[in-house]
Formats: structure tokens, C-alpha cells, sequence
């Protein structure tokens, strides 16, 4: 699925970041994002049972009011021991003020409920689905993982969420750690940039 050179698009966000975020990464090929709250553009129920069917909600949704291409994404935390918990919850984990520490002790304490101490018994990953709609109503996924282990105590103040307890493969320090530049050139949301990159934007001649 191949987006045309000066294809506007709506991000299905109203996450001001997300849309910076995915402005950087679309403006040197000619296209342009807005975002789905600077259309007014309402919020549609969350109710998929995966990262994918999360996104896909998002971007239809955003496709049928505005008529534009749409790219949404959904993301977060799996931890094997917990069966792959909070998963689509993760947000939901940090409660209504957006309590990550809380959220952070919460995985820490099921995992220590279940006996789940050692790193290697403490095996997570950050998942990201990053689907596309365009007008015709085609649609394409882009998942981006990035593997590691939880880790108690949190480690460090940068990032958000679930970042200061999360230590990618291969490292020793947190997300909460490490520079944003180096989390953003290895993490699950740059992944399924890189994805949908590849497939919809390279074609496009680059400023
Ligand atoms: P959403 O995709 O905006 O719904 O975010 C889901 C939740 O997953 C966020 O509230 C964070 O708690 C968590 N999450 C997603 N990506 C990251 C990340 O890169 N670092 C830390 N937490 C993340």
C-alpha cells in the first residue's frame, strides 16, 4: 500500500507527541499529518482484543469522518509471566492519572506473587501496531517489537510509562535510563515506523 506524493493524512490521535512524532518521520517525503483532534474528530471505543484490532478501530475511524488516509497505533507492555499482561491494558494499569509507578509496582508484585524473581524468569516486550487506512478502505498493519526484561526497582527519569522498569536486550540500563535518541533508533514504535516506512514511503522521492 503505497501513499501518493502529497497525500495528506489524519493521525488518529490526540496525542499531540504521537503527531510530532509521526510528522518528522512523513514531512521529508512531501506528506503532511493532522491530527485527529485538530479535526474534531471523536474517539472511538477501544473494545479490540489486540494491539492490531486497537489500531484498526482507530484508523477506520478516522478514515470514515474525515475521508483522509489515517494512521493510528496502540502499544504497550507484555510480560511473558503474566501471560502477556497488561498487554492492551497497559494504559489502562496506570489508572485514570495515569499512575505508572503504580502500573510498574503492579507488574512487579504479580510477578513476585508467582514466584517470578530471576531475569530470566522476568522476559517482557513492547509491542506496536501502527495500521493504515486509506479512503478506498485498504487497510495494512505494521507491528514493531522490542524485547527485554522487567527490572525492580525502576531505573531512571526519562520516557514515560513503563520505560524505568523495562531493560531491552542486550543493555544494562532501563528506557528510563538511556537517551532518548538511542531508545527511539531501537524501540517497537521505531520498528513499525521502519515497517511502514519501507512499504508505503520509499517510493516517494525524499527532500
Ligand atoms: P497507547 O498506545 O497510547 O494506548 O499507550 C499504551 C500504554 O502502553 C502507554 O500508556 C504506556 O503505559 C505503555 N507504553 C507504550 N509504549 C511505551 C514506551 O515506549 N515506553 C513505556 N511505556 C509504553
Amino acid at each position: 500500500m503505497q501513499l501518493k506524493p502529497g497525500q495528506k493524512l489524519v493521525v488518529a490521535s490526540h496525542n499531540a507527541g504521537k503527531v510530532r512524532e509521526i510528522n518528522e518521520l512523513i514531512n521529508p517525503f512531501g506528506l503532511d499529518a493532522v491530527s485527529a483532534g485538530e479535526l474534531n474528530l471523536d474517539e472511538p471505543v477501544e473494545d479490540g482484543d489486540s494491539f492490531a484490532a486497537n489500531a484498526l478501530i482507530k484508523a477506520r475511524a478516522a478514515t470514515k469522518a474525515s475521508g483522509l488516509a489515517a494512521l493510528a497505533d496502540d502499544s504497550g507492555l507484555e510480560v511473558a509471566g503474566l501471560d502477556g499482561a497488561p498487554g492492551i491494558y497497559s494504559a489502562r494499569w496506570g489508572g485514570e492519572s495515569g499512575d505508572f509507578q503504580l502500573a510498574m509496582e503492579r507488574v512487579n508484585n504479580e510477578l513476585v506473587e508467582k514466584g517470578l524473581l530471576a531475569d530470566e524468569d522476568r522476559g517482557a516486550n513492547f509491542t506496536c501496531a501502527l495500521a493504515l487506512c486509506l479512503p478506498s478502505g485498504e487497510t495494512e498493519v505494521f507491528l514493531g517489537q522490542v524485547f527485554g526484561t522487567v527490572v525492580w526497582p525502576p531505573r531512571g527519569t526519562l520516557g514515560f510509562g513503563y520505560d524505568p522498569m523495562f531493560v531491552p536486550l542486550g543493555e544494562m540500563v532501563t528506557f528510563g535510563e538511556m537517551e532518548p535518541a538511542r531508545k527511539h533508533q531501537m524501540s517497537h514504535r521505531a520498528n513499525a515506523f521502519q515497517l511502514f516506512k519501507a512499504a508505503c514511503l520509499d517510493h516517494l522521492v525524499q527532500s
